[in-house]
């Protein structure tokens, strides 16, 4: 058994979700972007990404990258797309954005 530290438990991967915002670009479709870093798009029907992450160690017979997850966790209602925070924060960026600007 080798040792695995923390990877595996849940405050660390969810640690990963709160600096990523997802979009929805089409039906099926997201647009998942972290904070100050990339952007990847998410296909929901396929259950695909399209980072490194998800093409190298994933595939589409594998498992799926925390993009793939966290668009999974936003359409279960689990998590914000704004903020990726369980319970919306008062700074969260779908609160403050109002419709008028687009
Ligand atoms: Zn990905
Ligand atoms: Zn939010």
């Amino acid at each position: 058994m080798s040792t695995t530290h923390d990877m595996t438990s849940p405050r660390t991967r969810r640690a990963r979700f709160r600096s990523l915002r997802a979009e929805q670009i089409a039906p099926g479709m997201f647009e998942v972007e972290r904070r100050g870093g990339d952007t990847h798009v998410v296909d929901r029907r396929e259950g695909a990404c399209d980072c490194e992450d998800f093409e190298y160690r994933m595939g589409p017979a594998g498992g799926a990258c925390y993009h793939l997850r966290f668009v999974r966790l936003v359409e279960d209602g689990v998590l914000c797309p704004g903020c990726g925070y369980e319970r919306c924060r008062p700074s969260c960026p779908e609160r403050s954005t109002t419709e008028e600007d687009h």
